[in-house]
C-alpha cells in the first residue's frame, strides 16, 4: 500500500508554486540532467540560466558550461549565459577564504549566485526561480534554500521554488542521466579554495591533485591517478640513478 502510494507520487507531474515558467539556475550538467527531464515531463516552461562566477579556473569553468549547454540544446531548452565575473565573487567571499565547504562562503557563494538569478527572473517576467545546486549529496540543502528564499525576496510576487530534487528515486536517476549522457565528471565543488581543499585531502592520502577535463561519467576511466604515481615513482627512480 505504502508503495503504491510512493509510486503514485513518483510519476505525478511536477507543479509551479507560482506563475506559469520557471527560471532555473544551473550549477553543471550532471546536476542539473535528471531536473531538466523532470521539467520536460511535467510539460512546465523552462529557461537554464547559467551564472557560477565561483568556478576555477577558466577552463572548469567552460567545460561545465558546455556540457550544460549541450544537454540544453539537446532538450531545446533555452539557456542564458551570464557573465563569469570572478572578480566580483572574489570580492564578496573576501576574509573568508579559509571557511570549510558547507560554512559562511558557501552562503555567500550562493546568496551572490541566487541574487543574479533573481535580478534576471525580474527583468524577464519569471514569478519562480530554483536552482540545481541542491542536487548534490554535497550540499546542505537548507542552506541553499535559505539563501534562494533570500533572493527571491527582493522582489514582489517573486518564488523560491524549495523542491527537493534529490527525492522519489532523483539522486538516482541524476546519475542514470550522467552516465547515458556521458556528463564531464567534476571532482570538486568548484572555487579555487574547494578546489585546494580537495587536493589537500587527496595529497594525503596520497594521492596526485585533480585534473580538469578527464573524468567523465559512463566512460571508461584513464586511470590517470595510477598513472601519474607510477610517472613519481619513474622521476624519484630516474632522480635516485642520477644522485649516485
Ligand atoms: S565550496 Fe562551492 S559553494 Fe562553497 S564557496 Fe566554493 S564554490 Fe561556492
Amino acid at each position: 500500500m505504502t508503495h503504491k502510494t510512493n509510486r503514485k507520487k513518483e510519476i505525478e507531474p511536477l507543479v509551479l508554486p507560482a506563475g506559469d515558467k520557471l527560471l532555473l539556475h544551473s550549477c553543471c550538467a550532471p546536476c542539473s540532467g535528471d531536473v531538466m527531464n523532470e521539467l520536460a515531463r511535467s510539460g512546465i516552461d523552462y529557461t537554464i540560466l547559467f551564472y557560477n562566477p565561483n568556478i576555477h579556473p577558466r577552463k572548469e569553468y567552460d567545460l561545465r558550461k558546455e556540457e550544460n549547454m549541450r544537454y540544453a540544446e539537446k532538450l531545446g531548452v533555452p539557456f542564458v549565459d551570464l557573465d563569469y565575473d570572478k572578480d566580483n565573487w572574489f570580492t564578496r567571499i573576501k576574509g573568508f577564504e579559509d571557511e570549510p565547504e558547507r560554512g559562511h562562503r558557501c552562503t555567500l557563494c550562493f546568496d551572490m549566485r541566487f541574487e543574479r538569478t533573481a535580478l534576471y527572473g525580474h527583468e524577464h517576467g519569471f514569478s519562480t526561480i530554483c536552482s540545481t545546486l541542491g542536487t548534490s549529496r554535497w550540499k546542505d540543502f537548507n542552506q541553499i534554500n535559505g539563501s534562494g528564499e533570500r533572493a527571491a525576496a527582493r522582489y514582489p510576487d517573486m518564488v523560491y521554488w524549495t523542491h527537493n530534487w534529490r527525492k522519489g528515486g532523483g539522486s538516482q536517476r541524476m546519475l542514470d542521466v550522467s552516465k547515458e549522457e556521458e556528463f564531464y565528471q567534476q571532482e570538486y565543488c568548484g572555487c579555487v579554495y574547494s578546489l585546494r581543499d580537495t587536493n589537500k585531502h587527496r595529497m594525503d592520502q596520497g594521492r596526485p591533485p585533480i585534473r580538469h577535463g578527464v573524468k567523465y561519467y559512463g566512460k571508461p576511466e584513464t586511470d590517470y591517478e595510477a598513472q601519474a604515481m607510477a610517472e613519481k615513482a619513474q622521476q624519484a627512480g630516474d632522480t635516485g640513478q642520477q644522485d649516485r
